[in-house]
């Protein structure tokens, strides 16, 4: 049995993966592989990672397309977010490596972090490479072995990441690849009692299976998923920057980033001017073919999430939310939808408390500055978020108040070495930089 890859672009088959029927040999062989593995150096490692970094880098134009292809980015967007940042995540983890790691101590008591063991590394179809090469490259660098399920969506930057893999010389068994859909393979593998620590990203729902999957043998879970985040601007903020900023965040890989800023909370007495300046941004996010360098919003990774997007416009709309942009025309093949505006919108409807995941943006009043903190926390999710205000001081202090698990203040910048991942229905665990790493790792206290 095998599972069609989609070009949501052309809507023909552009491949084809075959179902892993039984994932047990691909988990026998990162077993086999984790003794000889761990005992490397970690200046060996290291090595490893930077040869996968380097290719990585040498593969870059072939990668992005491919990955355009799959799921239908932007080129531009592919080339720099999709394959620059798991570029710069494999650096990150060399450097980690070649860097000190002091030991910590305790009183008489050394803290040592030893590896995990076997990682089910679980991605999604949004950032098909980068999601799995932030799990990837912290798993192997602190000395696991991982099996990974990519998205039946979009597993085709995982095939060629393998082949990539095996071309940097690392150790048969190191990184292991099994495709097929969620249920059954990616839930062969959270219940098998050979991993050791199942990393999943994607649905808040599929989380919550794998949860419940992998607490039959206790492994241990760390969880991406979803988000719903609130991008606060305060009376005294740049607008005109906020507004830009934020349609850019919400709209960044066709509004299909976990972390986009889908909430936009505007001041009553501000709120016209607002929708105004978010109708002439999300204007300019022209839509069509993704390999051509003047599109800004490629089509949704499949006709499922074009679907799936439509019916929340239709759901807003229903709920009385106020269409200030959308309906625009897109073309006739591919999975595509227009840009989203809508203006009004009711803090408790379903268009501001669940993820959609597409170019849709919901702007919402608030009246002071406790009803903007109450809004921004005011959703089952915690992933990101964002405050604007003339006083970098105050936004600060407002950004302290929001239970989110990252928040940019006056649009600060994307940082691939903090802490990233969420609370609340956005999961639990941390990814990138040593947090990152250290969620691969067990700690061992040794008393002297
Ligand atoms: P999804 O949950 O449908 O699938 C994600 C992965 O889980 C896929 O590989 C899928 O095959 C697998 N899966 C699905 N059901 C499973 C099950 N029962 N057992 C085991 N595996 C299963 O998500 P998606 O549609 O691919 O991705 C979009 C979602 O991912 C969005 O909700 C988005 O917010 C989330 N996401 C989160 C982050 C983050 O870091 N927090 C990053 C990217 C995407």
């Amino acid at each position: 049995m095998s599972i069609d890859v989609y070009n949501p672009a052309t809507e023909e088959v552009i491949g084809s993966v075959p179902e892993t029927a039984d994932v047990g040999p691909a988990v026998a062989a990162a077993r086999a592989a984790l003794g000889p593995w761990s005992a490397l150096s970690r200046a060996d490692r290291a090595a490893h990672l930077a040869a996968l970094r380097d290719l990585l880098a040498a593969h870059a134009d072939e990668l992005a397309a491919l990955i355009t292809a799959e799921m239908g980015a932007p080129l531009t967007v592919a080339r720099k977010v999709q394959v620059g940042l798991p570029i710069a995540v494999l650096s990150s983890m060399v450097d980690l490596l070649s860097g000190d790691l002091p030991e910590e101590r305790i009183g008489n008591s050394v803290i040592v972090r030893d590896p995990v063991g076997v990682v089910a590394a679980i991605t999604p179809w949004n950032y098909p490479l980068h999601q799995t090469v932030a799990k990837l490259a912290p798993a192997l660098a602190a000395g696991n072995t991982v099996v990974h399920k990519p998205s039946e969506v979009a597993p085709l930057s995982a095939l060629r990441l393998r082949d990539l893999v095996r071309e940097a010389g690392l150790p048969d068994g190191v990184y292991n690849l099994v495709t097929g859909y969620g249920d059954p393979t990616g839930a062969a593998l959270a219940g098998h009692p050979g991993v050791d620590l199942v990393s999943f990203t994607g649905s808040t729902g599929a989380g919550r299976t794998v949860a419940a999957l992998a607490a039959k043998h206790l492994t241990r879970v760390s969880l991406e998923l979803g988000g719903k985040s609130a991008n606060v601007i305060l009376p005294d903020a740049d607008l005109a920057a906020a507004v830009k900023v934020g349609v850019g965040n919400c709209f960044l890989n066709s509004g299909q980033t976990c972390t986009a800023w889908t909430r936009l909370l505007v001041h009553e007495s501000q709120h016209d001017e607002v929708v105004a300046l978010a109708v002439a941004a999300a204007s300019r996010y022209t839509v069509g073919d993704p390999t051509d360098p003047a599109t800004r919003l490629g089509p949704l990774a499949s006709a499922a999430q074009r679907d799936r997007v439509l019916s929340y416009v239709s759901r807003g709309l229903a709920d009385g939310a106020k269409l200030a942009l959308g309906n625009g025309s897109v073309p006739d093949v591919g999975y595509y939808v227009a840009p989203v505006v809508f203006a009004d919108v009711d803090p408790a409807s379903a268009i501001a408390q669940e993820e959609i995941f597409g170019p849709v943006l919901s702007i919402i009043r608030y009246r002071d500055e406790d009803d903007a903190v109450r809004i921004a926390n005011g959703t089952p999710y915690g992933l990101a978020g964002s405050v604007w205000s003339g006083s970098q001081e105050h936004a600060l202090a407002v950004a302290r108040r929001l239970r989110t698990g990252q928040v940019d203040v006056n649009g600060g910048s994307f940082n691939p070495l903090a802490p990233f991942g969420g609370i609340g229905d956005s999961g639990y665990g941390r990814e990138l930089g040593v947090h990152g790493y250290e969620e691969f790792t067990s700690v061992k206290a040794i008393q002297l």
